[in-house]
């Protein structure tokens, strides 16, 4: 069978392909099936946190799943109980309830839910460049015209976008007393690893304060260590009221989470909010693994890994006529280019090394938190390689 025929054929093409296809993965590296190898940059779009072919997330599965494998969230059972418990004590209240679901996207809506039921309003206010996800809540919070254009008289028209990272235009929405909420990612991902002014989120913060309004900080691509910290917005010295939190939250099984101040979260009544699958025991038992390994030294090393990282491209590539800036916090890193980022991609790609990208000209890098050194230097030199081939390529062009 032809992989990737079959998939053209019978997959919806909604997605951006990047032609190649992954058959194995192990640790930090991923295999075609000649057994060519590639660093992932990309780990699943942020998921593969642990790396790939975790031996704990495989163990606490297996454990699981012979134990008690699937237990929807009308009967208590102890794999959801003991992840609630450390889920909670790695949020920012002392008091939290917790909603969970199986995707960001639903994370996002079960906010937004919490928000216009506690505080009985109906708009909301989203940033410039922001990504929340793509159904009919997430997607109408989702700023680019790319996802929205096809779809405008289905999306949710209460939404007010404001540029990120500048408060004062904040302040000058009309009627800001009757919004009930900001979502707001502490460090914008899709948009291209926008870090906000150190000030910004303080000032959201008083905004919200002053007016009533929650703020949600959307903490799915941001969250589970990918900064360095637990949540992005910790950096910056604020607590929101809610957080949601997806992707590797579950060691690569389907899981996410809406949190936030007990007080908030409980105007949730019976049939309000729920999820056949969210909060099962499977997912459970992975999330309470991954925030055993982040506890035991994962995390540390997020932030002295992702300086390492940073610092190889800053010496690699930092001063190459292509790049416009070398960005990022922890294993959040962006490489902003003065060219369209595909065939850079691309001919990173042939150069071994697997990354994302933003907007049009971004390259990005969200590695598995367990990426070595020795794989930091392959990107590095993969990006440069890349860069160096498209200066060839345009001399020859020229010529
Ligand atoms: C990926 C992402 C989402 C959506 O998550 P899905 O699991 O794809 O639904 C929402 N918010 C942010 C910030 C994200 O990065």
């Amino acid at each position: 069978m032809d992989v990737r025929e079959t998939e053209e054929e019978l997959m919806v093409h909604s997605y951006q392909r990047f032609g190649l296809v992954i058959s194995r993965g192990s640790g930090d590296r991923l295999y075609d099936p000649s057994g060519k190898e590639y660093v992932d940059l990309m780990s699943g779009y942020g998921v593969a946190i642990l790396g790939h072919g975790n031996r704990g997330v495989l163990e606490a599965l297996e454990r699981q799943f012979m134990e008690m494998d699937i237990a929807h969230a009308s009967l208590y059972t102890p794999a959801r109980a003991q992840f609630l418990r450390e889920f909670s004590s790695i949020l920012p209240w002392k008091s939290s309830m917790t909603y969970l679901g199986n995707s960001g996207t639903e994370a996002v809506e079960a906010a937004m839910k919490v928000a216009f039921k506690y505080t009985k309003r109906r708009k909301f206010i989203a940033m410039e460049r922001s990504y929340h996800g793509k159904t009919m809540g997430s997607v109408s919070l989702t700023h680019s015209q790319k996802y929205r254009k096809s779809f405008s008289g289905l999306l949710y028209p209460e939404v007010t976008f404001v540029p990120f990272g500048d408060a004062e235009a904040l302040r000058r929405v009309p009627d800001l007393d009757s919004y009930a909420a900001v979502f707001v990612e502490p460090v914008q991902g899709e948009g291209g690893v926008n870090i906000p002014p150190g000030e910004y989120l303080k000032e959201v913060r008083e905004v919200c304060d002053d007016n009533g309004i929650l703020m949600v900080t959307d903490e799915v691509q941001s969250g589970m260590g990918r900064t360095g910290k637990w949540w992005a917005h910790q950096h910056f010295g604020i607590v929101p009221d809610i957080l949601t939190a997806g992707k590797g939250i579950g060691g690569g099984i389907p899981m996410s989470a809406t949190s936030g101040r007990k007080e908030f979260m409980e105007v949730l009544e019976v049939g309000e909010q729920s999820s056949t699958t969210g909060g099962n025991p499977l997912a459970c038992a992975a999330g309470t693994e991954v925030i055993r390994q982040l506890k035991g030294g994962l995390l540390e090393r997020v932030d002295s890994i992702g300086r390492v990282l940073r610092d190889s491209l800053t010496e690699t590539v930092g001063d190459h006529r292509l790049v416009k800036e070398v960005r990022g916090m922890g294993l959040m890193n962006a490489v902003e280019l003065r060219i369209r980022f595909l065939p850079v991609l691309m001919s990173m790609i042939d150069g071994g090394a697997i990354p994302l990208y933003s907007g049009i000209n971004t390259i990005r890098l969200l590695p598995p938190y367990v990426i070595t050194r020795e794989s930091v230097e392959i990107a590095a030199s993969a990006m440069e390689g890349a860069l160096e081939r498209q200066v060839a390529s345009a001399r020859e062009g020229g010529a």
